[in-house]
Order: structure tokens, then C-alpha cells, then sequence
């Protein structure tokens, strides 16, 4: 036998960031170190048990996949160790000396990302295999993989920038993490303590775990109960547990099925969107097993991309046990579940909008977003997913939310359409132009305030046979209004002259010029004459580079013959054309503006100087004039 000398290896950079944080940090609960590690020696257990079933040459097959953890008060160590997969000379060097790992790189990613305070994020995530330097001044590791030409090693360090390695004889299959305890975290040496936390928070796990020889948990594979005989507490403990969950579960749906396939099924709708924290995008953390036995943590296929927040488990007895992760993706069976599932889940949201609204409201404000992207590319689902949708509307108050069921049901006897407008907040959609045609006819209108609405209205084109119309589309049909009494309106001729006047001097701006209907209190508005692109589908586009008809011509000017701007530039253009033409331009620029088309300002802004320019003019004449009307007027009273 050659003589070893151990192999010195410097952390990675990151790791050493991590590991001080962990080991500085004031997280106070240490505890946590014993579920990390137990659920490292549970996850080696798992892949062991699916190798076991793929692989026919495999070191110490005769091993009991189980965890003993042993605690010795007098020596100060705890040692957990698996008969699980184990891991190579290099495993070790990727696995525990670099940051390759999904828990640790999310954490680190998250400390970045700067929001929170370290020792919160230390609770949301587990910190994995380095948490063990919370409570030792040394870590061993004695590792030895299941491929039969392997050896045996161990890997040592004290936390602090390096670790070695060197190879041991006479090592089983599996991982032992021998923990020297640091003076002040003795307690841990005793097997009360260390057993006291099996039970806080690992009593699922699917492994005997056995400490000082002693049997502490109890497999239960919950999904396969019952619903009558699991407790809220024990499911909440299971989502922590099992899903590594760090919130409460917002949903719960345990169904079991028979046909037409075998399926028991735990799914959790959590209570925070990851995603929208900044996080990366969320894997689906659905497990897929085949009576008990984990086939695929993260299993591609099962759900639906727009269901990837989902957690929990499905278990179907009709898996085969030796498929392989690449084949599954396309095999039927796991397209069947998919079915299956995603109808089921969304069976699960129509009852919950139904009987439990405000607790849909969450829902939806949290995740409404999945179930858009959900529209807007999966065919299959897209009618129980239109009935899903939620909307403030012009009828709702700010932070209500209505449905499009609920709108048709309130729909006008002659109305055939069903009316959204686009903008960034309910604000800017209530000041601006468009909203008057409908208020002022008690139309509901349904405000969508995110660009992926439009992109699902697009899609649908119509709810329950009615066509779903951008409020800023020219072509709406609209009942005329009856003019308030005393209201002054340009005369039709008057009005007509205006429109050719104004699409004359506009030119190419505008398609065509039309007095209207549409307005109250806005002299004038820009509807969208483009049947195909609302006016912010025309914008995205624009700023994704691709390419788009010019606006311009699609736009169709409503002037509004009863507002007294309107009236006034009909007189004026008589009086001082110049004048009328830059006015008429700057009326032009206000609506596209209030349409979100304007694409560059500052020439605007140079005509509004120039306007004011003109209005500040002092005007000896008129001034000259009403001075002597005013000394002719007190003159006569004196
Ligand atoms: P995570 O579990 O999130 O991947 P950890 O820091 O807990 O992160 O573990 C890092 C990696 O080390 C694991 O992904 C695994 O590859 C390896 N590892 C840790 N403990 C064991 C073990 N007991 N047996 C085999 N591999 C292990
Ligand atoms: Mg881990």
C-alpha cells in the first residue's frame, strides 16, 4: 500500500462566502443542521434505491437503505450515517467544495440580490451540507460510491478557507459525517436532542432512522392515507418537511384516483411566489413516485410550465419503476397524468373562486400571473382558464375584482361586446380619454393593467360568443348621445369643415378626422383604427425591434363638437390660421400621447413653447381697447 498524504484543496470562493456567513451568522437555530444533513442522507438513500433498480453491479448491495445516527456525549461527536449512493474522490471535491448545488447557489443568489436579512434568508433556505459547521469545529466526511472499482475516502475541515482529502480502507457503501461539536454546542451530543429534532422535522422521511440503534421515525407516506385520517398540522409539517417549504401552504388538494390511472396525489399551492421575489425561475417541485419510491424529484412534464409553482407529491402505481428521466418527458403515460392533474387542479380553483372568493382573490393576486401565460400558450386548458381570469373593472372599486362570467351577466341587453382599455394603473385609464364613451352609457369596462393581458385577450377574441374589444378601437358602435340641455356643439356643418380642415393640416398623421360620439369631458381622442394590434402590442413590438407597420396611419382623430376648445379652434382657424395649425398639431400630440403612442416628445415640447410664446404676447390692440372700454365704462358712471 503506498503511502497517503492528504490532498489539500482550497474552498471555492463562494463557498468560503457562505460558510462564513453560516457559521457567523446570528441565526439562532441550530437545530436546522440535523434536517439538512438527514435529508442529504435521505436524498443518497433515494437515488440509491432507483440505481438499485437500474444498475446490476453495485458495492455493498446487501446494505439496508436506512440512516443510523450515532451520538457519543463523552467524545462530543454526532455522526449520521447512509447507505446511500456515497460519492467519488471527485464527487467530493464538486459536491462539497464548490457551490454547483441548487439550495446553496438559490441562497447565495438571494444574499445578493441584498433584499433581506441574512439570517432570515438562512431561514428560508436550508444552507445544506455546510449548516453542520453551525455546531462542529471539524466535519468529516467518510464517503464510498456505489460503482464497484471506487475507494473509500474521507474529506475533513474545520470551515475556515480549506479541505482535505485522502483515501481510507475498509469504508461501506453510503456517506458518515463525523461531527466534532464545538464546546458550546455540546447539547447535541445527546440522543434526546438529536431525537427531539428527528421528530420536529424529519418524521417523513422514508427511511428508517435509527439513533443509537433506536427506531425514531415512522414511514408515512401521507399521500397514500386517507384525507379523513391526516391532520392540517401533519400536512402543513409535510409541505415544510417534504417540499422544503419555508411558508404555509395557501392550498391543499389530496385527491386519489383509480381511473384512468392509479394516482394519490398531495399538491400544495404555496403562499408566496418565489418568482415575483426576484428569485430565478421556479422549477416544478412535484415529485413523481411509484408507490413510495421517488422516481424524479423535478419531474419535466408532469404539470403544465404555467403550474411550476406547485409543490408535493404524485405517486401513481401505473409508473413503470426503471424509467429513465430523458424518456419520461415523452412518455404517455406521464402526458395522461398531466391531464389528469392539471384538470383536476384546476377543478380545485373554480371551487375555491366559487365558494371561497376572497381566498381566490389571494390566489389569484399571487399566482393570476401563471394562469395568464397559461392562456395565452396551452390550448388544451384554456377555456377552464378564461373562467379563472380575474379583472378590476369601471364598475368594481380599486382592489375588487370581477370575472368574465360576471360581466356578460351584467351586460346591457343591446350590448354585444365585451370592453377592455389597456393602461399602466386604474388612474391612468380613469383620467384618460377612452373610459367617457362607456361611463357616460353605463358600460362596464374591464381595466388590464400588465402586457401579458393583452396578449390573453388577443388570444381569446371572445368570451361566451362575445367579442373582446380594446376600448380604443375605432370601430365601436356606440348609441348616440342625446345632448344635454343648454350643451353648445359645433354645428354638424361646422363640425365636418373642422374634421376637413384638421385632416388637411395633419396630413399623414392621422387616417381620417371625425367628429364623435366617444368623448364628454376630453376635447379629443386617438382611437385605434388597427384591427389586429392595440396601440401597446404596437409598443412592445416596437421595443422588442420588430418590425411595425407605421402608426401613424392607423390613427383616427375624434374631435368632441361640444367641448369649447374644439369650438374655439373652429373659430380661431378663421381668425388666425397660423395659430389654429399649431393648435390643431398640439391636440394631435395630447391624444397620442394619452394613447401611449407618442414615440418622441421634444418636438412637442417646442410647439408648446411656441404656443405659450404666443398666447404671453402682449396685444397692444386688444389691450388698448378694453383699457379704454373700462375708462369709457367708469368714465360714465363718474
Ligand atoms: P443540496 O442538498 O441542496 O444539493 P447540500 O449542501 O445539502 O445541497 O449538499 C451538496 C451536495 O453534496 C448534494 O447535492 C449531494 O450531491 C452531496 N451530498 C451531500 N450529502 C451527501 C450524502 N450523505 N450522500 C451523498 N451525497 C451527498
Ligand atoms: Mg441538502
Amino acid at each position: 500500500m503506498s503511502i497517503q498524504v492528504p490532498e489539500k484543496h482550497e474552498f471555492q470562493a463562494e463557498v468560503k462566502q457562505l460558510l462564513d456567513i453560516v457559521i457567523h451568522s446570528l441565526y439562532t437555530n441550530k437545530d436546522i443542521f440535523v434536517r439538512e444533513l438527514i435529508s442529504n442522507a435521505s436524498d443518497a438513500l433515494e437515488k440509491q434505491r432507483h440505481i438499485r433498480i437500474l444498475e446490476k453491479e453495485i458495492f455493498d448491495d446487501q446494505l439496508e437503505l436506512e440512516i443510523n445516527i450515532t451520538t457519543d456525549d463523552t467524545a462530543n461527536t454526532v455522526t449520521i450515517q447512509d447507505f446511500g449512493l456515497g460519492m467519488s474522490r471527485d464527487e467530493l471535491v464538486e459536491n462539497l467544495g464548490t457551490i454547483a448545488h441548487s439550495g446553496s447557489r438559490q441562497f447565495l443568489q438571494a444574499l445578493a440580490e441584498g433584499s433581506e436579512a441574512k439570517s432570515n434568508l438562512i431561514g428560508q433556505f436550508g444552507v445544506g451540507f455546510y449548516s453542520a459547521f453551525m455546531v462542529a469545529e471539524e466535519v468529516k466526511v467518510y464517503s464510498r460510491s456505489w460503482r464497484k472499482d471506487e475507494e473509500g475516502h474521507v474529506w475533513k475541515s474545520d470551515g475556515s478557507g480549506s479541505y482535505t482529502i485522502e483515501t481510507v480502507e475498509g469504508q461501506r457503501r453510503g456517506t458518515k459525517i463525523v461531527l466534532a461539536l464545538r464546546e458550546d454546542r455540546k447539547s447535541f451530543a445527546k440522543s434526546d436532542t438529536i431525537k427531539r429534532i428527528i421528530e420536529e422535522y424529519s418524521s417523513f422521511v422514508q427511511f428508517p432512522i435509527n439513533v443509537n440503534g433506536e427506531r425514531v421515525n415512522t414511514q408515512d407516506a401521507i399521500w397514500l392515507k386517507n384525507r379523513t385520517e391526516v391532520e392540517d398540522e401533519e400536512y402543513n409539517e409535510f409541505y415544510k418537511f417534504a417540499c422544503k417549504a419555508f411558508d404555509e401552504p395557501m392550498l391543499r388538494l389530496h385527491f386519489n384516483a383509480d381511473a384512468p390511472l392509479a394516482i394519490n396525489a398531495l399538491l400544495f399551492t404555496p403562499s408566496t411566489n418565489i418568482e415575483a421575489m426576484g428569485f430565478t425561475r421556479s422549477e416544478c417541485e412535484v415529485g413523481l413516485y411509484c408507490k413510495k419510491v421517488l422516481i424524479d424529484p423535478e419531474p419535466k412534464g408532469l404539470f403544465p410550465e404555467w403550474l411550476r409553482f406547485l409543490k408535493g407529491v404524485v405517486d401513481s402505481a401505473d409508473l413503470p419503476l426503471n424509467i429513465s428521466r430523458e424518456t419520461m418527458q415523452d412518455s404517455a403515460l406521464v402526458r395522461k397524468l398531466n391531464t389528469v392533474l392539471t384538470k383536476r387542479y384546476l377543478r380545485q380553483l373554480a371551487e375555491e373562486a366559487k365558494k371561497r372568493p376572497e381566498k381566490y382573490e389571494t390566489f389569484w393576486n399571487t399566482f393570476g400571473i401563471y394562469l395568464k401565460e397559461g392562456v395565452t400558450g396551452d390550448f388544451a386548458h384554456q377555456d377552464a382558464l378564461t373562467k379563472l381570469l380575474r379583472f378590476e373593472s369601471s364598475l368594481t372599486e380599486a382592489g375588487k375584482l370581477t370575472s368574465l362570467e360576471n360581466y356578460v351577466s351584467g351586460m346591457k341587453e343591446d350590448q354585444k361586446e365585451i370592453y377592455y382599455l389597456y393602461s399602466e394603473n386604474r388612474e391612468a385609464i380613469e383620467s384618460g380619454p377612452y373610459l367617457e364613451a362607456f361611463r357616460t352609457r353605463n358600460l362596464e369596462v374591464l381595466f388590464i393593467y400588465h402586457p401579458i393581458d393583452e396578449f390573453v385577450m388577443n388570444r381569446l377574441r371572445e368570451f361566451d360568443g362575445k367579442p373582446l374589444v380594446s376600448a380604443d378601437q375605432d370601430e365601436i358602435e356606440l348609441d348616440s348621445l342625446t345632448p344635454e340641455d343648454g350643451a353648445e356643439a359645433l354645428s354638424g356643418k361646422d363640425a365636418d369643415d373642422l374634421c376637413g380642415w384638421l385632416k388637411n393640416n395633419l396630413g399623414d398623421k392621422v387616417e381620417s378626422v371625425r367628429p364623435s360620439d366617444r368623448l364628454t369631458d376630453s376635447p379629443a381622442l386617438a382611437s385605434n383604427a388597427d384591427k389586429v394590434m392595440t396601440a401597446s402590442m404596437r409598443r412592445i413590438m416596437k421595443n422588442m425591434n420588430q418590425e411595425v407597420p407605421d402608426m401613424a396611419t392607423k390613427v383616427v382623430l375624434h374631435i368632441n363638437p361640444r367641448h369649447s376648445l374644439i369650438r374655439n379652434l373652429s373659430a380661431l382657424r378663421h381668425q388666425n390660421e397660423d395659430l389654429a395649425k399649431l393648435v390643431a398639431e398640439q391636440v394631435m400630440d395630447n391624444t397620442l400621447v394619452a394613447a401611449g403612442l407618442m414615440e418622441d416628445p421634444k418636438p412637442m415640447l417646442n410647439r408648446v413653447y411656441h404656443i405659450l410664446e404666443k398666447v404671453s404676447e402682449s396685444r397692444p390692440g386688444e389691450k388698448a381697447q378694453r383699457h379704454k372700454g373700462t375708462e369709457a365704462q367708469s368714465g360714465e358712471e363718474d
